[in-house]
C-alpha cells in the first residue's frame, strides 16, 4: 500500500503561537519554538517531522492560515 508522508511549512512571521495547531495534530508532530518571531511570539514548528501523515488538520484549524501542508506518496 502506498504510504503518505507530509511536510508542514510554517509562515513564522504570521504565527501568533496560539498552539491550536499543536493540539490538533493526531500524531504529535508540532510544537512551539523556544525562539520568538519578529512580533515576539513563539511559533509552530515540526518537532517530530517523521510522524507527519499530511492530514492537514493543523492547516485547516490555524486561525491565521500560517500553515501549508505538502504531501508525498511513496509506493
Ligand atoms: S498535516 Fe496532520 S500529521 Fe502533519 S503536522 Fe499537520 S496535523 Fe499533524
Ligand atoms: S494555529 Fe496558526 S497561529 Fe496558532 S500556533 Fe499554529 S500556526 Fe501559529
Amino acid at each position: 500500500m502506498a504510504k503518505i508522508k507530509g511536510k508542514v511549512v510554517v509562515d513564522v512571521e504570521h504565527c501568533k503561537g496560539c498552539g491550536v495547531c499543536v493540539a490538533s495534530c493526531p500524531v504529535n508532530v508540532l510544537g512551539l519554538s523556544t525562539e520568538v518571531n519578529g512580533k515576539g511570539y513563539p511559533f509552530a514548528m515540526m518537532v517530530e517531522p517523521e510522524n507527519c501523515i499530511g492530514c492537514a488538520s493543523c492547516a485547516i484549524i490555524c486561525p491565521d492560515s500560517c500553515l501549508t501542508v505538502y504531501r508525498q506518496k511513496f509506493e
